[in-house]
């Protein structure tokens, strides 16, 4: 550059040369030199430059910043030299006319054929070097404005493309911390725009997939935690993933516990590790059963294994089925079977036997032969009392047959106990019912509460020696409607009183079968009581007489 400017500059002396030297080649070619100094000086009146006229032989005839005359001859001065072999002189040197190295340019002045003398412009060194300082100030300042606005729009694109980049960085980082509410606002038309557009469509689509996925997860976990079977889940290699609150309430562990840990190692249930390992082995369904003591529980057991990937299984899964109530049933189902069809089986032999008797025995005496019969009669009696009773406990044992309406109870007591006193007397205890003064009504089949009084009445009878008492009470107590019957009777002992309630129950079989009873009486006044969502309990003592006491809601409460 420096070097382009000095030929710059070279060049505008040159052309101040020609300018000179055209100026002046009539004056120096006609030998006319007088005003030569006053016009160069007026030339060089508006610029920076020495201008110097030189005649052919060297004598120096105007010169802008010496007196010509003063001046000693300059035809041996390097740039004269210059311009005469070469036509054009260019020269830096040092000046002593001027003290200061300058920057000569010579041209001859003249045609071809004759010199008239030489043209020479020069300029101090320090001038040039001021320009060129000058010059390159300017290049430095244009340089480093250049660079401040190149900076300046290097910023300002680099921010229009890292501040949305950071938006969606931190956009990309909330979506992996789970957080998909999160939008961005970048409005542009270019490919920056059109990322952010995907990132928040990626970000709704995502929002839209975890809802469905949470949703579906909490319905699952609602199913999951109020299905009343047990539910485990464990990985192949057999940690808990899964547990239900039925099954920790089933294999007493506490589910919350339980989760991340091996199964063998929060419950050691050999059933349950077994079905596990047979249903991993086999892939399929496996069944079984399991028992679990203190206090005795049964389970139906169905181990599944999972499948997340095909054809390999990636844990199982274990549902448990509480059997016990279900058992239990069955167990009272069979017990009742074997003992109605024992109660059953007694009179009907009974009367066989003497049926059998009487046949072969063609001469057998009268009073025999009557007291055969009563016996028949008795028997058949007997098998009559406990043909109803077993009806009426079916009956109630199946839903629907009732026929609810408002009842006063105390018509139903007074009725009961009117019906009773002829049998109490004959027995020789006496029955006194005991009343309110008001109605006391009750939403209740008439005919069941009846035969629940009468099978009370006809125990206390039964169960109370001749000379006993028997006591009928109706009263209220807490929005209940409460019957008591009570007796100063045999009593029963606190061991038998929460058996007697069972069905075919008796505390002495001999006693109760010989005044009639047939076991059945308390548990159809249970069911009875449970129909009216009422309560029955017995109060009693050996020997000293029981209280049963009966408590219905009243209507009104
Ligand atoms: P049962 O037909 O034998 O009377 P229940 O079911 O009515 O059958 O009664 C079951 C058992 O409860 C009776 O066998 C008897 O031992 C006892 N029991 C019931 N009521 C009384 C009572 N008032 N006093 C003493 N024992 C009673």
């Amino acid at each position: 550059m420096q070097q382009d400017s000095m030929l710059d500059i070279d060049k505008n002396l040159e052309s101040q040369a020609i300018m000179l030297q055209e100026s002046i080649y009539p004056a120096l070619a006609s030998n006319q030199t007088d005003n030569l100094q006053q016009r160069i000086l007026q030339l060089a009146r508006n610029i920076d430059i020495r201008l110097t006229v030189i005649a052919e032989d060297g004598t120096v005839l105007a010169d802008t910043d010496q007196n010509p005359t003063s001046m000693d001859n300059h035809r041996n001065r390097p740039e004269l030299q210059q311009a005469l072999e070469q036509g054009r002189g260019i020269v830096t040197r040092y000046s002593h006319t001027l003290s200061q190295t300058m920057r000569y340019l010579a041209l001859p002045v003249g045609d071809d054929k004759l010199l008239s003398g030489f043209v020479r412009v020069a300029m101090p060194l320090s001038l040039i070097d001021k320009r060129l300082d000058h010059l390159r100030n300017v290049v430095i300042l244009a340089a480093s404005l250049t660079a401040i606005i190149a900076l300046l729009v290097g910023v300002w694109i680099a921010r229009s493309f890292a501040m949305p980049l950071r938006q969606m960085t931190n956009m990309a980082q909330k979506l992996s911390d789970g957080d998909y509410q999160q939008r961005l606002t970048i409005d542009r038309q270019d490919e920056m725009g059109d990322l952010a557009a995907t990132l928040n469509q990626l970000a709704l689509t995502a929002a839209q997939r975890m809802e469905t996925i949470t949703k579906d997860r909490n319905k699952l976990a609602t199913i999951l935690t109020g299905m009343v079977e047990g539910v485990i889940a464990v990985d192949e290699t057999g940690h808990v993933i899964h547990m239900n609150e039925a099954a920790g309430r089933m294999i007493d562990a506490i589910p919350e516990v339980c989760f991340g840990k091996l199964l063998t190692d929060v419950i050691s249930i050999d059933a349950i590790d077994d079905a596990i390992k047979q249903c991993l082995h086999t892939r399929g369904v496996v069944q079984s059963e399991l028992k679990l003591s203190s206090p005795p529980r049964y389970f139906e057991l169905y181990a599944t294994a999972l499948y997340e990937i095909v054809n390999r299984p990636t844990g199982a899964v274990i549902v448990l089925h509480d059997v016990t109530e279900l058992r239990k049933l069955e167990r009272v189902r069979r017990d009742f079977v074997v003992n109605a069809s024992h109660e059953l089986k007694t009179p009907v032999t009974a009367i066989h036997g003497l049926a059998e008797t009487m046949l072969e025995d063609d001469n057998m005496e009268v009073d025999t032969r009557k007291n055969f019969l009563k016996k028949i009669r008795d028997q058949s009696l007997r098998l009559s009392e406990l043909t109803t009773d077993l009806l009426a406990l079916s009956r109630l044992e199946s839903d629907g047959t009732e026929d609810f309406t408002s009842i006063n109870l105390a018509d139903i007591i007074t009725s009961c106990s009117d019906a009773l006193q002829a049998e109490a007397n004959e027995k020789g205890v006496t029955l006194n019912a005991m009343l309110p003064d008001n109605e006391l009504i009750v939403i209740a089949d008439a005919k069941l509460i009846r035969q629940l009084l009468d099978n009370l009445l006809q125990n206390a009878i039964k169960y109370t020696p001749a000379g006993g008492h028997i006591s009928l009470r109706l009263t209220v107590d807490d929005k209940q409607a409460i019957m008591e019957v009570e007796d100063d009777g045999i009593g029963i002992d606190t061991t038998e009183q929460e058996r007697i309630f069972e069905r075919f129950y008796r505390v002495d079989k001999a006693h109760s079968r010989t005044s009639g009873g047939t076991g059945l009486g308390l548990s159809i006044v249970r069911h009875i009581v449970k129909k009216h969502q009422g309560q029955v309990s017995v109060q009693s003592s050996l020997g000293h007489g029981s209280l049963f006491r009966v408590s219905l809601p009243l209507a009104n409460s």
